[in-house]
């Protein structure tokens, strides 16, 4: 579906003529997205400003890993004249009191008029509990503060996220750090997310092609996100097998040998689905290391109104299928140091008129992520959610003109989002560096206002 917005916003000349209308809406600023698989150096000619407030602990690991990423490394101060910046990181690992938090307003204010377009705002912080009340106090305002920054600087498809790092992880942050600077994460904006010890094991630093040697699984492959992510997986490496319903195979067979995967016409929803999936994975390649749960479906009708069939469908499909399958591979099909992400969605944490079927469904996805990252944290397995706000699918083309419009407009980003965009951020979630993401539900909603 057209955003008609977004395409004039990519001509001069008309961007010129609707700006001087002067909408009660800005028009949206047109992406910048990878293309192609991940580069080790995405920022080389970039210019990223970091500082460190008092007692931060990520100093070192910040610039090695800004450097890494290509870009020139400013250090706060000395980012004289007006030359655009793409980055501002922020170390607010130290900041223990509401005192403390002047240094976001020291450095963001001196810096954020320099940050140019699709630019990055990184703050790093700790989890919230287990230190005094004026740290918790302090930490937790710095998500408040992403999320009005991510508004601010969301017209010129800037974003804005927070890196929660626990004691202990902080050789585990270079993956999500990366993500976040980098155009892979062009549609995540206003999230927090919180790097752990929590699943077994060490990271190596493999940014390009990470997911070489790894058999992957992609539900739902035949279209939208599904399609994108296992297009996006084995770019970077993996081997996809790509699972949708038998009525599908065609499509499903075009795209596998497309991508150089194989095919498997699956229905999900079916009891058997677990046992055959992970027969057949055994069978073709001794077991499975990525398993993306993305097949879904809606039936929206008001409470009233929704049939027994309407609810037991979308809680089969987008929940209970979840459960069977995975149990099914943990009979040694997935192996150790696997990963797995499950699509969640905003109505799971915002709820929608018209979607207690689904919106249970999803947020049943949630506590699921939540319960399987702790059980299979010691054989170094992590278990994530996405949750996409609007992107433009099929699933999202659906929804009547004004509600489109505002999914839409009412994002930071002032945009809906591609299918490639979640596949993103599940690559990222599948690849060795994000190790210290477990248990999270990472919203790929440019910063939308629904359950914010
Ligand atoms: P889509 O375009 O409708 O694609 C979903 C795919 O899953 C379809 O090919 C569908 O096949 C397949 N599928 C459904 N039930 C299946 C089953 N029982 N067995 C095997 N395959 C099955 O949807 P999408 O927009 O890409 O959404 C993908 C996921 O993201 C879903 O879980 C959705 O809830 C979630 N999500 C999407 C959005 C969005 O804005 N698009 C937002 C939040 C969350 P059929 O065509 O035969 O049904």
């Amino acid at each position: 579906m057209t955003d008609y917005l977004l395409e004039i916003s990519k001509n001069k000349t008309a961007r010129n003529l609707v700006g001087s209308l002067g909408l009660p809406i800005p028009l949206p600023q047109a992406l910048e997205r990878l293309r192609g698989p991940a580069l080790e150096k995405p920022l080389s000619g970039r210019r990223v400003a970091f500082t460190v407030a008092e007692g931060g602990v990520l100093g070192s690991v910040l610039e090695t890993t800004i450097a890494g990423l290509g870009a020139d490394v400013v250090v706060a101060g000395t980012a004289a004249g007006d030359a655009k910046l793409h980055g501002l990181v922020l170390d607010a690992t130290g900041i223990s009191s509401p005192a403390g938090l002047r240094a976001l307003y020291d450095f963001f204010h001196a810096t954020v008029k320099q940050l140019g377009r699709c630019g990055r705002v990184v703050v790093l912080g700790r989890p919230v509990g287990g230190q005094l009340v004026a740290g918790a106090a302090a930490q937790a305002a710095l998500e408040g503060f992403i999320k009005s920054t991510a508004k601010e600087i969301g017209r010129s498809g800037s974003t804005a996220n927070l890196i929660r790092v626990a004691s202990g992880a902080e050789d585990r942050v270079a993956g999500p750090l990366r993500f976040f600077l980098s155009p892979a994460s062009a549609f995540v904006s206003a999230q927090a997310v919180e790097v752990s010890t929590k699943a077994a094991g060490t990271v190596t630093g493999e940014w390009t092609r990470p997911l070489s040697g790894k058999v992957a699984v992609v539900t739902g492959a035949a279209r939208g996100i599904g399609a994108a992510t296992a297009r996006i997986l084995a770019g970077e490496g993996a081997q996809v097998v790509c699972i949708d319903r038998p009525a599908d195979e065609a499509v499903t067979q075009e795209l596998s040998i497309a991508i150089g995967g194989t095919a498997f016409a699956l229905d999900v929803a079916t009891p058997e689905a677990g046992p055959r999936l992970a027969a057949f994975l055994k069978e073709r390649f001794g077991g499975v290391d990525i398993v993306v749960h993305n097949a879904g479906i809606t039936r929206d009708k008001t409470l009233a109104r929704m049939s027994e069939e309407a609810w037991d469908q979308v809680l089969n499909i987008n929940l209970a299928a979840l459960l069977r399958i995975t149990e099914a591979l943990l009979d040694g099909t997935l192996r150790d140091g696997g990963r797995i992400v499950c699509l969640s969605s905003i109505a799971g944490i915002a709820g929608n008129v018209g979607q207690t079927n689904y919106a249970a469904s999803k947020a049943g996805v949630i506590g699921f992520v939540r319960g399987l990252a702790v059980e299979l944290a010691p054989r170094g397995i992590a278990v994530n959610a996405v949750a996409p706000g609007f992107i433009e699918t099929r699933m999202t083309a659906t929804v009547p003109f004004a509600i489109r419009e505002a999914g839409r407009r009412l994002a930071a980003l002032g945009q809906g989002g591609q299918p490639e965009d979640v596949g993103r951020a599940i690559a990222f979630l599948s690849s060795p560096g994000a190790l210290g993401l477990s248990g999270n539900v990472l919203r790929v909603c440019g910063g939308a206002l629904l359950g914010a």
